[in-house]
């Protein structure tokens, strides 16, 4: 539209002048007549012409802008003209090439923060003050098991996504609170899960409160290591109150010479003595466990497995010889594999004292072999057998399937979970087959190095 306008002034003006030249120079001849008139038809077309050279590049340059303006920052506008329209152009040129490379690193910028929120593991929420939401992404959705794309929830009232009504409450007390906000919520699923979340108003450039945000984190883990650290302490103090409370009140009816008899004072001591035994058994094994579960790495060392064996069965000979029970090992002398010796003998003895004091069994194998990938490297007993509900529980912490057998027989109820731990160290693992009347088979599998 302007272009065509400048156009028609110069070319107006160019009219006018020629007009002014002509009625200036008019005189009433005929000839004269015709041939100024001829001149200023020339002079008419020369105008247009003209006028048509200086609004050509203008043009151009106008429709290249509209382009720009129109987003197709990738064509260049050339022009043939005057060295003014030249550099006009050529600038308009260096501006959209510098405002593509902007929009270029803005929106590579804005797919990394999007890639960056929406893969965030934390879940994050925006809420407006009509409760509809701003901006979600993937991991508050899987929190609430929502089979939803976040880009298609923006601006969907919160409450037709998120069911949890502990949630719901929390964000309404968010969004009528204009502080920090923080609060356990369980969301129950096909795993019950506790999300630690937070909640902070969300305020526009203006510094106007628009809603509010919130941050979830899954404490489910903590909450479970929290619980299970609960119960070791507890169950810790348990075992060791028990020997404590006897030794104390023998130690205290001995002092208060009550009795006289050399025979009772004896037995009381003994049982001090057993007592303290047991004390002294659940600090070494609690001890070992903690050592293996600070110990990040140890030593490994390819052993022939034979001599580890016979060692462990040489520990235990005395009480099985006393119990009547016969110990045999099955293992190739040339069996290899990458062990840390004393703590594989440690927990071989482990499975070796179990089967002698539970099992009531009156053979036990020893025994070490390659199975596909692994080494096996098992205690087997032909004995009681344990129930299939136990075997789960068997390698926890204090977890005994005959409370009282394991206390009377010495145990720490620490002896499974030690071998777990063991096994664990030698990136491998420990487990159980069993049948009640049949007997147990524990075994340590490890990889093949
Ligand atoms: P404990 O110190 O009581 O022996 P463990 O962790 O070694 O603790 O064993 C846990 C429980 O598993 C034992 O108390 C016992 O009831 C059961 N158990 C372990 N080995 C056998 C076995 N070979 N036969 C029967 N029961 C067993």
């Amino acid at each position: 539209m302007k272009g065509k306008k400048l156009f028609t002034r110069i070319f107006v003006s160019f009219l006018a002048i020629e007009t002014l030249i002509f009625l200036t120079l008019f005189r009433w001849e005929t000839n004269f007549f015709i041939e100024s008139a001829v001149v200023f038809l020339l002079s008419v077309f020369a105008s247009y012409f003209i006028s048509r050279y200086i609004c050509r590049p203008l043009e151009e340059i106008r429709k290249g802008a509209e382009d720009f303006a129109s987003g197709n920052l990738n064509q260049q506008i050339s022009v043939s003209g005057s060295e003014e329209m030249e550099a006009l152009a050529d600038s308009l040129n260096r501006m959209a090439k510098e405002l593509k490379k902007r929009i270029e690193k803005i929106s590579l910028q804005k797919s990394e923060q999007e890639a960056m929120f929406l893969s965030m593991k934390e879940g994050v929420l925006a809420i407006n003050s009509s409760e509809q939401i701003i901006r979600v992404n993937r991991a508050t959705l899987d929190f609430f098991n929502i089979d939803e794309q976040p880009v298609n929830l923006k601006r969907r009232p919160v409450y037709e996504i998120i069911r949890n009504a502990d949630m719901l409450e929390f964000i309404r007390k968010s969004l009528n609170t204009d502080g920090h906000l923080e609060e356990e919520i369980t969301v129950l699923g096909e795993k019950e899960m506790v999300l630690l979340v937070n909640a902070d108003p969300l305020y526009n450039a203006e510094k106007k409160k628009i809603g509010t945000l919130i941050v979830m984190n899954d404490i489910t883990r903590v909450k479970e290591w929290d619980k299970m650290r609960q119960e070791f302490v507890a169950n810790v103090s348990h075992e060791l109150k028990t020997p404590i409370t006897s030794i104390k009140g023998y130690v205290e009816t001995l002092l208060g010479g009550d009795v006289k008899d050399a025979a009772t004072q004896e037995k009381f001591l003994r049982i001090i003595a057993k007592h303290s035994e047991r004390l002294n058994a659940i600090i070494s094994d609690l001890l070992q466990l903690a050592k293996l579960d600070k110990a990040k790495e140890i030593n490994l060392e390819e052993r022939n497995l034979l001599p580890i064996l016979e060692t462990a069965v040489q520990n235990c000979t005395a009480e099985a010889r006393e119990k009547d029970i016969k110990i045999e090992i099955s293992c190739g002398a040339d069996l290899k594999a990458k062990v840390n010796e004393s703590l594989l003998e440690r927990a071989i003895i482990n499975l070796l004292e179990n089967a002698l004091r539970y099992s009531d069994t009156k053979r036990i194998l020893v025994y070490a072999e390659k199975k596909d990938e692994n080494i096996l490297i098992g205690v087997k007993d032909w004995g009681v057998g344990i129930a299939k509900e136990h075997h789960e529980r068997l390698f926890e912490r204090f977890y005994r399937v005959d409370k009282g057998r394991s206390r009377e027989s010495g145990g720490t109820g620490l002896g499974l979970s030690i071998v777990k731990h063991i096994a664990l160290a030698h990136n491998g693992r420990a487990k159980v087959e069993s049948e009640i009347g049949k007997g147990s088979n524990f075994v340590i599998e490890l990889p093949v190095i």
